[in-house]
């Protein structure tokens, strides 16, 4: 259990670990970023920041000395980094879940051995076995490169079989999944917590919208049944004590069929805060990132109730961060800028929460 004036060490310096860290201020709590990237935002607002490449094992083994515990902002962590790391500190979420996240087939083959509906899934290594997987799958299907996917990255649509060729070509062949495309009724995900001692909370189910593939607008209460809303915390805590998680972990979620055949399927577990769960920072009597914090400092978890009737965040994606200056004037409206140099297209430059009063 860390004390009051401890350092948490923070794996990747972008906005997550910035909002991470601060949330650990008022607890009393320090953070040393390590981040390869000079220009990472998380650097402006921490006690120590280390800017060295994640091979590098000297400048590694003078982080870990400085932090008492370790954790991470993103799930491409190098998984020699995080050995070499977990020789000296405990590393939370313990780094063998970075194994099954890491890639696309290994996790949703995990999640299907849980007994937890996912999109029908195939291994595509060859143009050959993408014919089979196409015939196993069905169409449409989509095409996903197995490991670092994000935001639509490394997708591509099969719509007809002759689609397929194309779409093999535009992920340079590199080891694919192939997933049955899901006419989804809406998007949705489950933010939970787990504590060292196995307690879960789970965050209220979030309905999501993307744009052009990335998050654009994080909704709560989702328009579920209080049953639906039930099984998708349940998959979201199996899922996290199947892990022997600790820390935060946001389940993403399709939401299909109709009337009681309504269920969820999971898209996508991310091992780490979720873009999803920005709405508690503004939203809710305790944070995504301040549970995270507590949960790896091994401190009782919070029982986080949401503020208002109903809450909407909204991401300000590359140039509509020149939007933030308006939306400083939208009453009950918080604005995060993360401080990011160049607000090129695509890019998270900051996001709006709106909290409605009850
Ligand atoms: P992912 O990179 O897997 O998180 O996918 C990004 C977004 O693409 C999701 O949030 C969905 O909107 C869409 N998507 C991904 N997989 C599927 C699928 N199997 N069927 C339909 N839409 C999908």
């Amino acid at each position: 259990m860390l004390k009051p004036g401890a350092t948490i060490g923070i794996l990747g310096g972008g906005q997550l670990a910035r909002m991470l860290a601060l949330a650990a201020a008022p607890l009393g709590l320090r953070c040393h970023v390590y981040s390869p990237e000079k220009d990472s935002c998380a650097f402006d607002v921490v006690h120590a920041g280390t800017c060295a490449p994640y091979e590098d094992e000297t400048a590694l083994g003078r982080f870990a000395g400085a932090v008492d515990v370790i954790t991470y902002e993103f799930e491409n962590v190098p998984a020699k980094t995080a050995a070499v790391l977990a020789q000296r500190k405990p590393v939370l979420p313990d780094p063998k879940v970075l194994e099954t996240t890491q890639d696309r087939l290994v996790e949703k083959t995990f999640i299907s051995g849980l007994k937890i509906p996912t999109a029908p899934f195939a291994p595509v290594h060859s143009a050959t076995q993408l014919a089979e997987a196409v015939e196993a799958v069905g169409l449409p299907a989509v095409l996903k490169t197995r490991q670092l996917g994000y935001d639509g990255k490394g997708q591509a649509k099969v719509s007809k079989s002759g689609d397929a060729v194309s779409a093999w070509r535009s992920v340079h062949n590199a080891p694919c999944i192939l997933e049955g495309f899901i006419d989804f009724e809406r998007e949705v995900s489950v933010v939970a917590a787990r504590a060292r001692d196995g307690k879960v909370e789970c965050f209220e189910i979030t309905e999501n919208e993307h744009r052009d593939h990335i998050l654009k607008i994080s909704r709560v209460p989702a328009k579920v049944t209080p049953a639906l809303a039930r099984e998708a915390r349940q998959i979201a805590t199996r899922i996290a004590k199947a892990f022997d998680y600790v820390g935060v972990l946001g389940v993403e979620m399709f939401v299909v069929g109709t009337g009681r055949r309504r269920m969820v399927l999971v898209n996508e577990i991310a091992p780490r805060v979720h873009n999803s769960g920005h709405w508690t920072i503004d939203g809710a009597t305790v944070s995504q990132f301040e549970q995270h914090v507590r949960a790896i400092a091994g401190w009782p978890l919070a029982k986080s109730v949401r503020l208002g009737r109903r809450v909407e965040m909204v991401n300000l994606i590359g140039a509509e961060v020149d939007e933030a200056a308006r939306w400083l004037t939208v009453p009950g409206t918080s604005v995060h800028v993360y401080g990011k140099g160049e607000a090129r297209p695509r890019r998270k430059m900051g996001h709006v929460t709106r909290v409605w009063p009850r």
